[in-house]
């Protein structure tokens, strides 16, 4: 066992304040990270607040991890130390059902082992990025390509993945548009990734306030759903519209935006169930889908597409003393585009 500075909230709802916790003995297949880099990915927030439910306190958040390999068990052949690495939303799973051997662990049979706020195989609990060391099994840890830093790159292994994901599953490219409701963490990565894509793309936020960035990010066109025009002046448009947002929507209006057989990806994950009217798919053929983060094969496709594109992600680095003050931001939507922790300031006040 060795000791990490960490950052943990104690209970649902507490602020996050400075622990340490013991991160296990290297297994042969671990792979032993000193974290750079931790990202604030809405869903830390969701969790640390206890908005999904049971969770496990105190909880170290963080799934969003970019460091460098300190040392590796004797049977790792993927990772050599000195690479430059990043971890996601997951450090297990069976490895042998259906879905892991696809390369889809994400959706494994026996459930797959979340970065932290889970259990893993040995029955002890996970505990996350926001912290200075991390011992994870070699088949969860991707390369960060040459290119990219390892501050921009942090936020890739969640909004980077979750986005890229089902932008590539439906076919986003040439001569197709894409709205992207939301423009936050992963919302920014979306304009981007599909910009890079190929695909013409739209940006549906609250209001026009991030409206030059929107452009800058690579897309064509950006509205305020605030205003009422917007879903009549943008009805039948989109071939795919991708939802971002961590709060309840009304799904029927956003359904009237898709062209006939267009596709609805809801990757936004309040705590409350999201309805529809089942009319919105019956009249023009119509998908409402959800998609969870990626596999590891296409999260190192997409950490290679990023780095092909000179994509990152737009960060704010903060130290570890503002990561309350960055929940509070990032729920005002007061956030250009993530918020990453500089995990070397763990443990410094
Ligand atoms: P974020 O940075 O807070 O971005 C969410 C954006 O949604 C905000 O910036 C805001 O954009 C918009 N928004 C917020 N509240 C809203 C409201 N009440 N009505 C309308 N729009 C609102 O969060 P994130 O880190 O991107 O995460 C977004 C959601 O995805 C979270 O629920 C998170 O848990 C979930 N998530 C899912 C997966 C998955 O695998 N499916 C993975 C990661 C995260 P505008 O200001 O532009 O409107
Ligand atoms: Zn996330």
């Amino acid at each position: 066992m060795a000791q990490t500075n960490a950052i943990h909230a104690p209970s649902a709802g507490a602020p996050l304040e400075p622990t340490t916790i013991d991160r296990r003995e290297l297994r042969p297949n671990d792979v032993l990270i000193d974290i750079q880099y931790a990202g604030i990915c809405h869903s830390d927030i969701h969790q640390a607040r206890g908005e999904w439910g049971e969770a496990i306190f105190p909880m170290v958040p963080g799934h969003e991890i970019a460091g460098v390999v300190s040392a590796v068990g004797s049977e790792v052949t993927q990772h050599a130390v000195g690479d430059r690495v990043g971890v996601g939303c997951m450090v297990d799973s069976c490895g042998e059902c259906e879905y892991c051997t696809a390369g889809s662990e994400q959706y494994c049979v026996k459930g797959n082992v979340q970065t932290y706020n889970g259990v893993g195989f040995d029955g002890e609990p996970t505990y996350g990025g926001y912290s200075q060391q991390v011992a994870v099994q070699e088949h969860f840890v991707c390369q960060i390509p040459e290119g990219i830093g390892l501050d921009v790159a942090a936020p890739l292994l969640c909004a980077g993945i979750t986005t890229y994901s089902p932008l590539n599953k439906w076919n986003v490219g040439p001569g197709k548009k894409v709205a992207v409701v939301g423009l936050g963490g992963l919302g920014h990565m979306a304009v981007k990734i599909a910009a890079a894509m190929g695909a013409e793309v739209t940006v549906l936020s609250q209001s026009l306030k991030k409206q030059e960035d929107g452009y800058k990010l690579g897309a064509q066109h950006y509205y305020a759903t605030s205003d009422e025009n917007t879903f009549t002046d943008l009805r039948g448009s989109f071939d795919v519209i991708l939802n971002t947002v961590s709060a309840e929507i009304p799904v029927d209006a956003y359904l009237g935006l898709l062209r006939v057989d267009g596709a609805m990806v809801n990757v936004g994950a309040p705590g409350t169930p999201l309805s529809y009217n089942a009319f919105s798919l019956i009249a023009g053929n119509k998908v409402l889908t959800g998609s969870l983060i990626g596999g590891l094969p296409e999260t190192q496709e997409m950490l290679n597409f990023c780095a092909e594109h000179n994509i990152g992600a737009e960060i704010e680095t903060i130290s570890a003393d503002k990561v309350n003050e960055a929940y509070e931001r990032v729920l005002n939507s007061d956030v250009r585009y993530r918020f990453v922790i500089d995990t070397a300031t763990i443990g410094q006040s």
